[in-house]
């Protein structure tokens, strides 16, 4: 039994097509990546795995059970992380604080963050912290962080409900190509230690290549193809509508 498996699944805005019959699965450890153009219905997909948007048609299964029409906080009380293309942390609070802010949410004690009780979970942040090499710029306010460490911030805050699965839309926008690497293969060695399936999108191919075990390419809400690194990139059909060559 894979780790997810999508299976047939559609999604009309009105008259509009944005995805129209889409099956795939993902397994424990894997780095899956969802490529395609603009427009190709990649949101939408991850948003529907993740609960924000409501399918018409189709399954999604974590685990063999059914996660599709819950709602996306139970979503992720299930297991599944994820990141979004705009940093979500508070610039205000600090780095620390950022994250105890996730774990309390994820423990339903968003109350009691002023008070002692949130001090309990100040040790998980920082565990969590280390493992994304922020532990030592903890008690800083996120506000004075490079964007880069921003970055690495919401990837321990995404880290919060112990995730099974971590969906990742659009990770490094608007980061340096060394930047995208650095925090790509944290990701994948989080992937590993973890045992924790990522589907992400990304629009460097030189970064899909690099850090995807898997391919799977949408356009116009089709999936046009699946496979290895090797095989997206000598693939006629992606090659035409996607690499442009
Ligand atoms: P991608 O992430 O691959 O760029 P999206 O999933 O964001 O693509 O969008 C797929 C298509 O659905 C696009 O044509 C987009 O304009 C359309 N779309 C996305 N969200 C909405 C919405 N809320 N209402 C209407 N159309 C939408
Ligand atoms: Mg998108």
């Amino acid at each position: 039994m894979s780790l997810l498996q999508v299976t047939d699944l559609h999604k009309a805005y009105g008259d509009f097509m944005a995805v129209r019959g889409v099956d795939f699965s993902l397994e424990q450890g894997e780095m899956l990546a969802l490529i395609g153009p603009n427009g190709a219905g990649k949101s939408t997909t991850f948003n529907m795995i993740g609960g924000q948007t409501r399918a018409n048609q189709g399954r999604v299964c974590l685990n063999g059970q059914s996660i599709l029409g819950l709602q996306a906080r139970d979503i992720w009380q299930l297991g599944v992380g994820r990141t979004f293309q705009i940093a979500a942390t508070f610039a205000s609070l600090t780095v620390v604080e950022n994250v105890q802010m996730t774990l309390l949410s994820f423990h339903r004690k968003m109350f009691s963050f002023f008070r002692p009780a949130a001090l309990q979970y100040r040790a998980q942040a920082l565990t969590l912290l280390a493992q994304v090499g922020m532990a030592d710029q903890a008690d800083r306010p996120c506000s004075e962080l490079a964007y880069g460490d921003v970055k690495r911030v919401e990837l321990a805050m995404a880290l919060a409900n112990d995730p099974v699965l971590l969906l990742m839309d659009e990770p490094t926008a608007g980061m340096a190509p060394q930047e995208r690497n650095e925090l790509m293969a944290l990701t994948r060695k989080l992937a590993r230690q973890r045992n924790m399936g990522v589907l992400f999108t990304e629009h460097s191919m030189d970064v899909v290549f690099a850090y995807a075990d898997r391919i799977i390419v949408l356009a116009a809400g089709w999936l046009i193809a699946e496979g290895s690194p090797d095989e997206i990139r000598n693939h006629p059909q992606v090659r035409e509508v996607y690499l442009g060559s």
